[in-house]
């Protein structure tokens, strides 16, 4: 017999005007107790119930005596019109392993709580694309992910060698939780993986053998990313430490060999280096083609080539958003997980005119994106406009990418540049409106425009056509029991 399951009941955060859930009365701060009779463990089960066109909940409403039944009654698969307050509502299972390399423990002190919730939930890897080790994963897990087919998944490799596995995530199970990911890909579920390459680590003979065991054992994994490490200077750890040039340089000339033999093993290329890599090697990134329709862009693989070939005017290259990669259920919240971005800026509408004609432009990012958009500013031939590249003395170490930045550092660098600029800045280093550190762009000591990451959305705000404010980002409905 299994454990009684311990549920907290979805609150609800907001409603919808004019929604089915607003015409039936429902409010924020109501809990729902049950849906149906049901009583859902977490957002994925929650959106099937929602589905319904009769539903029947029980709420508890603060100051009430007693739990109030509300009747709904919708067009079938018509959103309810509410947004819940967590996307799992049993407990995020946390993880157990200790990886050296965890930036989770490379945090400085006093950041806020859900930046250090260590997850290792395949819901959230299917919700929000994180990635699991599947060091907690259950048969009864697999049964629910070939049941309601929640897929795809993202799955930290590290290595294929158990006892190098084991060892990287100081955990005995390891060794052995690989084996789940053959049991996903023998049930259809497509798959992600990633590899945090540490050097002296799992570099060098250990990525051969670990790409030679994922053609071996896991040749129908969709992609796999080889992401570096990323070091603070909050970091105890003093076998981890970053790249040096040249095992920057072997890693891109590793993954263009295997890129090779999974190509004329499988037909396509499957293994992947992030941009990262071919920034410290001092390497052109590879042709846009080789990334085959960029299946890991929004995890820093081929990010600089979508850049270009979007600010170039390619739309679909414009990846501000992906599905699988960044998708929110409908009525999920966001917070503490991945949140949503802005939606690029097709210039079909709905945009802000800047209104900043005539004003000199700073264009804000990280040291990596500095060097991405040096040449494609350059390209446009205008002297009015100028990067701003922001050294991310927050976490220190070998921290670069624009995603990280925080709001203290953006204060620091922004109180030396002159009034009256337009001051642009990727919307990757917020979430929900938040710098990492908490900041919001209202605490910068000059204004700026959040402009989605991706080279359109950039382009049109050069051109003065882009939006100046935030807009309302963009959920992507996930379709539950349907592969995508
Ligand atoms: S599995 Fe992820 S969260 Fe857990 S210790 Fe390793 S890196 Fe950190």
């Amino acid at each position: 017999m299994s454990a009684p399951r311990v549920t907290t009941a979805p609150r609800v955060v907001a409603v919808t005007e004019s929604s089915p859930a607003a015409l039936s009365g429902l409010l924020p701060g109501d809990e729902l107790l049950s849906l149906n009779g049901r009583s859902p463990r977490d957002v994925i089960e929650y959106s099937l119930l929602v589905d319904e066109p009769e539903l029947d909940l029980v709420v508890r409403r603060r100051g009430l005596p007693a739990p109030l039944p509300v009747a709904v009654r919708k067009e079938p698969g018509e959103p309810l019109g509410i947004e819940v307050s967590s996307a799992v509502f049993d407990r995020v299972r946390t993880c157990d392993n200790h990886c050296e390399f965890c930036f989770i423990h490379q945090l400085p002190k006093g950041m806020r709580r859900s930046l250090s919730m260590k997850d290792d939930d395949y819901r959230l890897s299917f919700l929000y694309g994180n990635f699991t080790t599947l060091t907690r994963f259950t048969e009864m897990d697999l049964e629910r992910v070939l049941t309601e087919r929640l897929s795809p998944l993202f799955v930290s490799i590290h290595a294929t060698d158990p006892d190098v596995r084991a060892d990287m995530l100081r955990n005995r199970r390891g060794a052995t939780s690989l084996r789940w990911l053959s049991e996903l890909l023998d049930g259809g579920i497509e798959v992600h993986g990633q590899i945090v390459v540490c050097p002296g680590r799992n570099d060098g003979a250990v990525l051969e053998d670990t790409l030679a065991g994922v053609l071996d054992r896991y040749p129908d994994l969709a992609t796999v990313a080889c992401v570096p490490l990323g070091v603070s200077t909050f970091s105890h750890e003093d076998a981890m430490r970053p790249h040096t040039v040249d095992e920057a340089a072997a890693v891109c000339d590793l993954v263009a060999r295997w890129q090779d033999v999974f190509l004329s093993a499988i037909g396509r290329r499957m293994v992947y280096a992030a941009d990262e890599y071919y920034l410290m090697a001092d390497r052109p990134f590879p042709p846009a083609a080789t990334y085959e329709g960029f299946p890991q862009h929004e995890n820093g693989l081929g990010m600089a080539r979508a850049f270009e070939a979007a600010f170039g005017g390619d739309e679909h290259a414009a990846l501000g958003v992906r599905p699988g990669f960044f998708a929110a259920v409908d009525g999920a919240p966001a917070a503490g997980y991945r949140a949503p971005r802005l939606a690029p800026d097709t210039g079909d509408g709905g945009s802000t005119p800047s209104g900043g004609a005539g004003r000199p432009i700073a264009i804000l990012t990280g040291e990596y994106g500095a060097r991405v958009l040096a040449p494609l500013v350059d390209s446009l031939g205008r002297d009015d406009i100028r990067l701003v590249p922001v050294t991310n003395h927050f976490f220190g170490g070998n921290i670069g990418v624009s995603g990280l930045l925080t709001g203290t550092d953006l204060s620091a660098v922004l109180a030396d540049q002159p009034e009256g600029h337009r001051y642009l800045l990727p919307d990757s280093c917020l979430s929900e409106g938040r710098f990492l550190d908490d900041l919001t762009v209202d605490d910068l000591p000059r204004p700026v425009e959040v402009v989605p990451t991706d080279g359109l959305s950039l382009r049109r705000a050069l051109e003065g056509t882009g939006p100046s404010t935030p807009t309302a980002p963009v959920r992507v409905p996930v379709t539950i029991g349907a592969p995508r």
